[in-house]
């Protein structure tokens, strides 16, 4: 897999401004750091060259699922919405990147405190960067999967709906594994023993010309991307089902991929060894990934409100 490059673009907003990224750090003693208590959200900008603008794909519904995350833990932020609107567009003109960018905002449990204790920790500061993204893992080789051994959080231990930061250390150790194993990319079943998503990605399958995907009931993150696929899937035409996955269905099913803002919309070729399907891209992965990229890029007219422009102005 390609690493991923950690090269920021110039400007992050941070402690109520916007500041030069090498002045954007926090002290090691910081509560979030040492016990995940932060909560995050990334968000595509697709570079339009020809119209020199960056297209932000779903912002508000990205900052919105962001809100509702510090809703289900039970704390405050000082921005609302359209403030977190307004500030992520703002630094898009600040950085002005002509390249595809990931926009990270992240609320975070700012103080020194020594333990984990959102009571006192009670309003989150707030902090956003911007780095450039290709391909997080790879759209077009069709990616290699395994069954992870570890189980995604639940609801109810660490709430799976929220894009809570120490979260992630699942996601991790489900990446770190099907890595060692010589795979691309993990899917966690929940302790029900169902299908749920890859370690940051949301998983769609194909059987019989129908899209199916696990439920907002299955211990899923409910991901912007596979809400836009469920649409643009409705819009064709396709039958979609939203409902509990069975492991034994992975391997029965003719097509496969994952969605997310980071995987964008990458096919799946193998799970646990067994070819999916033909071991070939199919007919509607690749139909809704061929849209799916249109609209992201902002060139479907039917979809436009999906897509927030910022213009680039000459540095
Ligand atoms: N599941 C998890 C655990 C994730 O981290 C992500 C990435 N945010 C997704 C699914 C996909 O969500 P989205 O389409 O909103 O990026």
């Amino acid at each position: 897999m390609a690493h991923l490059t950690t090269t920021a673009h110039p400007y992050a907003f941070f402690e109520g401004k916007v500041v030069p990224v090498a002045e954007a750090n926090v002290s090691i003693m910081t509560n979030a750091l040492q016990y995940g208590t932060g909560i995050f959200s990334g968000i595509r900008g697709y570079y339009n060259a020809e119209g020199d603008f960056i297209s932000i794909f779903r912002l508000e519904d990205h900052i919105k699922r962001f809100l509702q995350s510090f809703r289900i833990i039970g704390v405050k932020l000082e921005y609302d919405h359209k403030q977190l609107c307004e500030i992520t567009i703002d630094l898009m003109k600040r950085n002005a990147p002509r390249t595809d960018t990931y926009i990270r905002p992240f609320g975070y449990a700012g103080s020194l405190n020594l333990s984990p204790n959102l009571e006192r920790d009670s309003t989150f500061a707030f902090a956003e960067y911007m780095i450039p993204l290709g391909e997080y893992i790879p759209v077009d080789k069709g990616i290699s999967v395994m069954v992870s051994s570890w189980r995604r959080v639940t609801d109810n231990t660490i709430p799976s709906r929220a894009k809570i930061t120490g979260a992630y250390m699942n996601s991790a150790l489900a990446k770190q594994e099907a890595n060692r194993n010589g795979h691309e990319e993990a899917i966690f079943l929940n302790e029900a023993g169902s299908v749920v998503e890859g370690s940051a990605m949301n998983i769609f399958l194909v059987r019989d010309g129908v899209l199916i995907t696990p439920a907002k009931y299955d211990d899923i993150l409910e991901g912007i991307t596979r809400r836009s696929i469920i649409t643009l899937a409705n819009d064709m035409g396709i039958p979609v089902e939203e409902r509990t996955v069975d492991r034994s269905e992975l391997y029965v099913a003719d097509e496969a991929f994952f969605s997310g803002t980071g995987a964008q919309v990458s096919w799946i070729s193998a799970i646990d060894h067994r070819p999916v399907g033909d071991g070939t891209r199919g007919p509607i992965t690749t139909k809704l990934q061929e849209m799916f990229f249109r609209v992201a890029r902002g060139q479907e007219k039917k979809y436009a409100k999906w897509c927030t422009k910022v213009a680039i102005a000459s540095k």
